[in-house]
């Protein structure tokens, strides 16, 4: 079985460690099932790949909305939330991922643990709370001090050569500010040092600034937790061959199961529905 070459990002690694069965289904067994020529069974991964868990939108709006709220204010920013989350709700509403699986498709609703418009009332409620969550912190001082001249423009994911690995980052933003470039990122201390490291490659391949002039801001959207943090804490040569030994990690012989975690699994449709030998892992 050829999986393709070596590929890390966190979310690889996470999903890997999840179940390396979802990780396989994820980044290799999905491929075409976007098409409406393709197998069903593809489709049906193809689908399952696309949904995602309601929180995970809420952050993606937040996300979206900073991205696209230059300059920075606080009106702006519930306005384009709002914007955002009222497509989201019609799309939800419509069904829109039956007629393309592309589309919004939250895993609550799909597996019918929510009904929909329970959700999309928790999830207004819960937009209304970060809203103010982020209005008490430092963040909108620092954003709103960021002009349009300052912006880096990233094509998101970025991608980051780190030897032999594609490795892929996901900055929220990334701006100058007297010499230095900084970097939005939210906050996982988990992941921070792989996150960080991988910027600081990026600053140095794309944009020619040493790791010297970079610096971080990490916002927990859901919580408000702030951190700001200089390159200078990192140890970068220990965390990049860290990430190539991970790299190597996620292309096992076999994508074993781990059947731990099918409750809480996006693929648990697919894997009830098809016999395990009858999986394409074993046919490819
Ligand atoms: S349902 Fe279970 S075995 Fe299947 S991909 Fe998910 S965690 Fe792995």
């Amino acid at each position: 079985m050829n999986c393709g070459s070596l590929s890390w990002s966190w979310s690889r690694d996470r999903l890997f460690s999840f179940c390396p069965r979802a990780y396989w289904l994820y980044y290799h067994g999905a491929g075409g099932g976007w098409s409406a020529l393709a197998e069903p069974e593809l489709q049906q991964i193809y689908r399952l790949k696309k949904m995602i868990p309601g929180n995970w939108w809420l952050d993606q709006l937040f996300s979206e909305a900073l991205r696209s709220t230059l300059p920075f204010s606080g009106k702006g920013f519930a306005a384009a939330v709002s914007k955002l989350f009222d497509r989201g709700c019609g799309q939800i509403r419509r069904r829109d991922w039956l007629q393309d699986p592309g589309t919004l498709n939250i895993a609550e609703i799909y597996y019918s643990e929510i009904e929909p418009e329970l959700f999309l009332k928790n999830s207004r409620r819960e937009l209304r709370r970060r809203l103010e969550v982020l209005e008490s912190s430092p963040l909108p001082q620092i954003l709103t001090q960021i002009g349009e001249i300052d912006r880096c423009l990233l094509q998101y994911p970025c991608e980051i050569a780190v030897g032999a690995v594609t490795a892929w980052c996901n900055p929220v933003i990334a701006w100058h500010d007297q010499g230095q470039l900084l970097f939005l990122n939210q906050l996982n201390p988990d992941s921070e040092r792989f996150s960080a490291t991988l910027q600081c490659v990026l600053a140095m391949q794309k944009f020619q600034i040493p790791p010297s002039r970079v610096g971080f801001v990490g916002y927990n959207y859901e919580t408000g937790e702030f951190r700001e943090f200089s390159a200078k804490a990192l140890e970068i040569s220990i965390t990049l061959a860290d990430i190539e030994k991970r790299a190597f990690s996620l292309n096992p012989v076999a994508f074993m199961p781990n059947h731990e975690n099918c409750p809480s699994c996006r693929f648990r449709q697919y894997c009830a529905d098809v016999p395990e030998d009858q999986h394409p892992i074993y046919s490819a």
